[in-house]
């Protein structure tokens, strides 16, 4: 298969974890003979220095051109005091807004072996495996007006969160296809006691659920998911939210892998072309130590061959490599601390190198 994969490293331990999911992706092209072109991009707040601005055009067209997009992760301290619209998050939300990619997939699972990683006691987490669904191009971060200005002398600042009924209800069948393939249940996250935007939420899922008769639907206040996330996890299937509240829930979540270097996202549109990246950020503190987990976007390159290319064959390889690096007990620092079935610490370039060891069959 001839495949074109845009690839935007972006700031901080971005370039590391994109580094060994690009040798990922060059295993599993030579194992599989496929033909897959690799066009390196910049963005973020490396592209802030060199052009003025987090997406450049070139980045744009080289995306457009290809068919899917893998990315590290964007910003750092050094930008935190740009404007809104020159930050280099400002990128992202160009990338899925203007791709359309409205439906934002993070798997949650987890690995036996790194129950015990995690700060949650390993019998709440066993055999915990949920999707979260969320709404990735609509409420609070794309609602205008979105300002801080002056008003009676005083500095005033506007969010505005706004959901149209097609933006539900397109995420929301997403939800329920996604369900329909797994436990067949739903659980519809929002704050219908008190937003406008929540109340019209939930009324549309109602809607949607009537065509999935096969599928269990039930709603729960954000804040009630919240504490249930943690307090027992195993009653997810498909957890189906808007913007905001999935992005908290997420990183919430990522307790539960053991770390938020575990965890792959997919955002996806109404075709092929999909933006994958790891959940977690550009993590300063340890950036540039040959540290960090890079394998959350490794299960991201796997999310690729699934969503994008269709090859479900070469997302499971790279999936269980993953699994079968772990099972060795190698892992990297944000695991190995505390964990009995941790034999081996290992950094990011050896991690890579593992996972891709055992793509080609030699471990
Ligand atoms: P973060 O996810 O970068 O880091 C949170 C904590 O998790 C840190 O202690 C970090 O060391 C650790 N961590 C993150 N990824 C890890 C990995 N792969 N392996 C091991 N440990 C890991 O979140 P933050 O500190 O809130 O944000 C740092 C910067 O990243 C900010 O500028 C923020 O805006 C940006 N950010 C970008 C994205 C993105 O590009 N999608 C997402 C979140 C945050």
């Amino acid at each position: 298969m001839k495949i074109k994969i845009a690839i935007l490293p972006g700031d901080g331990i971005g370039p590391e974890v994109v580094k060994q999911a690009i040798k990922v992706i060059k295993t599993i092209e030579k194992k599989y003979g496929h033909n897959i072109e690799l066009l390196e991009g910049i963005v973020g707040g490396e592209a802030i220095d060199k052009y003025g601005e987090p997406l450049p055009d070139e980045t744009w067209k080289l995306c457009e051109e290809s068919d899917a997009i893998l990315l590290g992760a964007v910003g750092g301290p050094k930008w935190d005091n740009l404007p809104g619209e020159k930050r280099p998050e400002k990128a992202l939300l160009k990338l899925r807004g203007g791709f359309n990619l409205f439906a934002n997939i993070r798997p949650i699972k987890v690995f036996e072996k790194l129950s015990f990683s995690s700060t949650i006691k390993p019998e709440v987490l066993k055999g915990v495996d949920f999707v979260i669904v969320r709404e990735l191009t609509g409420g609070l971060y794309f609602g205008k007006p979105k300002e801080i200005r002056v008003e009676n002398g005083e500095e005033i600042a506007i969010d505005t969160m706004t959901y149209k009924a097609s933006e539900i209800r397109r995420i929301a069948h997403v939800a329920f296809k996604m369900a329909q393939k797994r436990n067949k249940k739903v659980t519809s996250v929002d704050k219908a006691n008190i937003l406008e935007c929540s109340r019209l939420w939930r009324k549309v899922v109602d809607e949607v659920s009537k065509e999935y008769k096969d599928v269990n639907l039930e709603h729960m206040y954000v804040d009630n998911c919240a504490m249930q996330i943690v307090r027992n996890p195993k009653q997810f299937d498909v957890i189906l939210t808007e913007n905001t509240f999935g992005d908290i829930l997420s990183d919430e979540a990522a307790v539960i892998t053991g770390s938020i270097g575990m965890l792959p996202s997919a955002s996806l549109g109404e075709g092929t072309k999909g933006l994958y990246e790891p959940i977690h950020g550009t993590a300063p503190d340890i950036a540039g130590k040959n540290i960090a987990n890079p394998l959350a976007t490794i299960l991201s390159v796997a999310m690729m061959f699934r969503y994008s290319f269709d090859l479900e064959k070469e997302a499971k390889d790279i999936e269980n490599a993953v699994d079968k690096v772990i099972d060795m007990g190698y892992f990297t620092q944000d695991l190995f601390t505390g964990n009995p079935y941790a034999k081996q610490l290992v950094g990011t370039e050896e991690m890579g190198d593992l996972v891709c060891k055992v793509i080609e069959g030699g471990a």
